[in-house]
């Protein structure tokens, strides 16, 4: 049994060809991006932010009721199904008789979030959402345990996501 040794040709053993075509494709795609920037692959991060499908599975969001206060009755199914284990709920008991439970505190350790959205469909009440926002800069590492104030009345939420469910239209239908 020969083995045939192939030699490389002559032209790929000079590098400048190569440098000097791979100069001209980067070239080309500069000015290209230059003048025809609808055909652009990338985004001016972040004056341009893409636009994600409406399905998209971003930052939490806590709803609420008409009332403004949380819609979570602190069931606990959310943070039972999370497989990464990062939310915490403290429950209390209502004043309102027709409320059975509610969150005391309620927290999400976003850096262990695997946005597997989960909780989103493991809450009975509508009362977790995942929205549209992916960013989620800070300072330090606390900031990134986000607690009630922020899933539910962060400054962007203007005052609160309403449920689509709430307990006095449930109380009513005898639901
Ligand atoms: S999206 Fe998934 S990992 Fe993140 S809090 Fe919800 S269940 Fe947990
Ligand atoms: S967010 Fe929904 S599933 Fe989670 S504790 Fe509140 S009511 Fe239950």
């Amino acid at each position: 049994m020969s083995y045939v040794v192939k030699r490389p040709s002559a032209r790929s053993q000079w590098y400048l060809p190569a440098i000097f075509s791979g100069m001209g494709l980067t070239c080309k795609k500069m000015l290209r991006n230059l003048f025809v920037r609808d055909k652009m692959q990338t985004l001016n991060y972040p004056e341009e932010k893409y636009e994600y499908s409406p399905r998209f599975k971003g930052n939490h969001v806590l709803t609420v009721k008409k009332d403004g206060s949380v819609r979570c009755t602190a069931c606990m199914l959310c943070a039972t199904n999370c497989p990464a284990q990062c939310i915490t709920i403290k429950a209390a008991e209502h004043d309102d008789p027709t409320v059975e439970k509610y969150p005391i505190s309620y927290e999400i350790d976003i850096l262990r979030c695997v946005f597997c959205g989960f909780c989103e469909e493991a809450c009975p009440v509508d009362a977790i959402r995942m929205g549209p926002e992916w960013q989620t800069p800070a300072l330090n590492g606390g900031e990134f345990t986000y607690d009630i104030q922020h899933l539910a009345y962060r400054a962007n939420l203007k005052g609160g996501i309403p449920s689509r469910l709430d307990d006095q239209e449930r109380h009513k239908a005898g639901i």
